[in-house]
């Protein structure tokens, strides 16, 4: 046996979708903070790359000029003290430590997918071309010095050995002329012209790197606004998690468990899956409840006649008060002989019979009707007054009369009838005594017929 699954749509929101949802938004949230982190880390390399050329390229600007300048102070102490060690330092300078020629590749570099590259490369390359056509110059008065200065071995310096400009000046004008050509106009004009071309260069480098700079802020103030919204977003997204966790979930949940330690039906509105658990439980509940409702009216119900049991009686009337109520009790005379001369099934319709003619005289909500043992019945009325109403005494007499009278196979019995009435010292005991002792009187007496406890 396999069991049967029941089928039902419950309305509300699905939390398997809801689940779901958070599941992608969660996902997606952490996929753009993730990103962001990234791109700001990015953002962040690029400023220090860029911030390192900057500082190189400036600098490597700068080496021309000063190169250019060491050049310059080597060849006018040279000329000015025919010391050797200036025009080592300077061909030092020239040859090996090269700082021009480092420079343009420097910038070359850097430049080379940079909109200033033009620009730098054209301004650092004249710089540098202005300061070699220097050299010229400064080969010529170093020549004439050397010349001046025999002592002076110059052989390993081809550019000052191959300077035959040099060798037509006259011995008496050589210090002279090499101090003119180091320090004429012409000499400080092309000096200017290495600064204003290197200036220029720097203020392109500047002017690129303040750019980025302005760049990089903006790219922070952007990324900080991007971040500052999606914060905001998780926050009402956690924000709104919280109320459906409470509106979907803990109340829902909490009103259930009320319901159910009340053994009540579960009443909530939430989501489908609850929904569908409520309305499952409510339906096993009821069919319990049913079942409670049955079981309860079968134990306290006569299965013949209807009527309230001995059970039911001993509920109904211990549980009522008993001033101001009638106890009748009703027997029916001779039933045993009904019993033995026409058949237990007779029997059982005359009972029928006596219980439906109870149920017909006293049908208010007033008064319960009992059978309380083989043929006996008990009336109880309740909220009646400090007496035995003539209605009711009269209602006995006529229930009486209707049963003496035979009907269809039903033979027509006589019933005895003890009315007592309650008060506010009776116990359920010395009530039921009271109505019992009208009753014995009455059987006493013949039957067929009426007591009132006195
Ligand atoms: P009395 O006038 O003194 O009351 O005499 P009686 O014959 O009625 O005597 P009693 O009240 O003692 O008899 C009750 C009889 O009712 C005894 C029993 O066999 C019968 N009886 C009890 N329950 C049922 C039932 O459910 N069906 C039928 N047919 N008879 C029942
Ligand atoms: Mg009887």
């Amino acid at each position: 046996m396999s069991a049967q699954k029941v089928q039902y749509q419950a309305k509300g929101v699905s939390l398997k979708l809801v689940g779901w949802l958070i599941s992608i938004f969660a996902v997606v949230i952490s996929g753009i903070l993730i990103f962001s982190m990234v791109y700001i880390s990015q953002k962040n390399e690029e400023v220090n790359t860029s911030t390192k050329n900057y500082i190189t390229m400036k600098s490597a600007a700068n080496d021309v000029k000063l190169a250019s300048d060491d050049l310059t102070n080597n060849v006018r102490l040279f000329v000015a003290t025919a010391e050797k060690e200036y025009l080592d330092s300077y061909f030092k300078e020239a040859k090996e430590t090269k700082r021009r020629d480092n420079a343009l590749v420097v910038i070359h570099e850097l430049t080379e997918d940079s909109p200033i590259h033009e620009t730098v490369h054209t301004a650092i390359t004249a710089a540098v071309e202005e300061s070699n056509g220097l050299m010229q110059l400064e080969y010529y008065a170093m020549k004439l010095t050397c010349l001046d200065n025999p002592s002076i071995n110059y052989e390993k310096y081809e550019e000052i050995v191959n300077c035959t400009d040099a060798d037509s000046v006259a011995p008496e004008n050589r210090h002279t002329e090499a101090l003119n050509a180091v320090f004429s106009d012409d000499y400080m004009d092309s000096k200017n012209n290495i600064i204003i071309n290197v200036d220029k260069a720097i203020d392109v480098i500047d002017e690129l790197m303040a750019n980025n700079i302005a760049k990089s802020e903006q790219n922070l103030r952007d990324l900080i606004v991007f971040q500052s919204i999606i914060i905001a977003v998780n926050i009402a997204f956690m924000a709104g998690l919280i109320i459906l966790m409470h509106v979907y979930i803990v109340n829902p949940m909490n009103s259930a468990v009320k319901s159910l330690s009340n053994n009540e039906e579960v009443r909530i509105k939430s989501n489908k899956e609850f929904n569908y658990l409520a309305s499952v439980y409510n339906r096993v509940h009821k069919a319990n409840e049913d079942i409670k409702e049955s079981l309860k009216y079968e134990a306290e119900h006569d299965k013949l006649t209807s009527l309230y049991n001995r059970t039911g009686y001993d509920r109904v009337y211990k549980s009522m008060p008993l001033d101001n109520v009638i106890y009748i009790l009703l027997d029916i005379d001779n039933f045993k002989e009904v019993n033995d001369t026409l058949g237990h099934e007779i029997g059982d319709k005359v009972l029928v019979r006596t219980a439906n003619t109870i149920k017909k005289y006293f049908d208010d909500e007033n008064s319960y009707i009992f059978r309380i043992g083989g043929d006996e019945f008990a009336i109880i009325v309740t909220n009646q007054n400090d007496e035995i109403s003539d209605d009711i005494v009269e209602k006995c007499k006529k229930m009486d009369d209707e049963i003496s009278r035979a009907q269809g196979n039903i033979p027509g019995t006589t019933l005895s009838i003890g009315i007592a009435h309650g008060t506010i010292r009776d116990t359920t005991d010395t009530l039921f005594r009271k109505a019992d002792a009208a009753l014995y009187k009455i059987k006493k007496a013949g039957r067929a017929g009426v007591s009132i406890y006195k």
